[in-house]
């Protein structure tokens, strides 16, 4: 990591702060991170803006009855689309008014993202950016997404930025202070958590995962932001978007929510991305009777270890190993599409599957991201 990434701040700003009638954009609470971004940048900080609002200001462009129950979901999602493309520049033109330095448009998919080359040049033309002083403003590509090609949510978005850009840290604007162990606006004595260490069930738990009902609309995918961040050694901070004393508070160092500490042992560069970017297309059964312990275990795997197959995957895209107990073991490339390695598994014939498998092994061995808990720190849960 060089000196001067380690500069870089990436904050990201949600629809409810940018259009919160609807109706537009407002300059209502931009002002307040406008200024904000401003400052930084005078403290020599190079700023990222991941900004979601598209829809939500390109919506007033469409009547309402274009909307209303008995709209399928296909015409539904269309309309969206459509929404995204004109709330698109009208939420540039927004942000554009209030600086007099450069702003430039990054409309990302998660199929550009997944895409190591697409990755890397992304990660060029923001560096580029910022060294000339331009603002970049990023948003997922509605307008072109498919359920297959999206991140799907902008704070995912922004983690998935931040490690692209090597950020020092991530400012997630929430519409509460933080975390809190409990809903805030179901219990009165819930308390903010003004430090999370480490990110596992507990913390789910408190953000409305699976655990619990207690969540808060939103903090789930902040929460999966910040494990992707912080595993990249990135201070990720979820604050109150809407009050400008956060914002006064963290251009004086303090932290005014909660605070998830960068790891001390980030990650390598090409094993985060491949953990926390890209995503499985399909899952391996394996039959484990020890736990997959190291990169070298995968690499090996023979084809009577595959018991099942699950998903269409072509050669060379990413899949999930999984013991036969359900446990998640290692996020790996395969050799083989789905449909050879179903064949392959099935074969009792060992020379027949020698002859497939002698030249290249099931699981390309330079991609593989250890999940279990036995893993070593370096190679953490996705
Ligand atoms: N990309 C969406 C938009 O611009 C927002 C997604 C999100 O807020 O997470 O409207």
């Amino acid at each position: 990591m060089n000196a001067k990434s380690k500069q870089r701040i990436v904050l990201k700003v949600g629809s409810a702060l940018i259009a919160p009638d609807r109706q537009g954009c407002s300059s209502r609470y931009l002002l307040a991170i406008a200024q904000f971004i401003v400052r930084c940048r005078g403290q020599g900080l190079q700023v990222i803006l991941v900004s979601s609002g598209s829809i939500a200001a390109g919506a007033h462009r469409f009547p309402l009855r274009a909307r209303d129950n008995s709209t399928s979901p296909e015409a539904l999602l269309a309309l969206k689309k459509a929404m995204a493309a004109a709330g698109q520049t009208e939420m540039m033109a927004t942000w554009d008014k209030f600086f007099d330095f450069p702003t430039a448009q990054i409309l990302l998919t998660h199929g550009d993202l997944r895409d190591r080359e697409r990755y890397l040049s992304i990660r060029d033309t923001i560096s580029t950016l910022l060294e000339h002083d331009i603002l970049p403003i990023v948003n997922e590509n509605d307008t072109v997404t498919t359920d297959a090609l999206k991140v799907g949510d902008n704070d995912n978005l922004s983690a998935m930025v931040a490690a692209a850009a090597d950020a020092r840290s991530l400012v997630i604007c929430s519409d509460i202070d933080g975390l809190y162990d409990k809903n805030p606006h179901l219990n009165a004595d819930a308390k903010l958590l003004p430090e999370v260490t480490k990110i596992d069930g507990s913390i789910y738990a408190m953000a409305g995962g699976s655990h619990s009902d207690v969540g808060t609309g939103g903090m789930l995918t902040k929460i999966q932001a910040a494990e992707k961040a912080v595993s990249h050694g990135i201070d990720t901070y979820i604050v109150n978007g809407f009050k400008e004393s956060s914002f006064n508070d963290l251009l004086l160092g303090k932290s005014p929510g909660t605070l998830f500490r960068g790891s001390d042992t980030p990650m390598l560069e090409r094993l985060h991305w491949f953990t926390h970017t890209v995503r499985a297309q399909g899952e391996v059964i394996v039959a484990t009777t020890e736990e997959v312990h190291s990169a070298e275990d995968c690499a090996n795997l023979s084809s009577d270890e595959v018991l099942d197959v699950k998903g269409t995957f072509s050669e060379g895209d990413t899949i999930l190993l999984r013991s036969d107990d359900g446990t998640r073991l290692a996020k790996a490339r395969s050799n083989y599409s789905s449909r050879l390695l179903k064949f392959i598994a099935k074969q009792d014939d060992s020379k027949l599957v020698d002859s497939f498998t002698h030249e290249r092994s099931l699981i390309a061995p330079q991609d593989i991201a250890l999940l279990s808990p036995k893993a070593t720190p370096m190679e953490e849960k996705s």
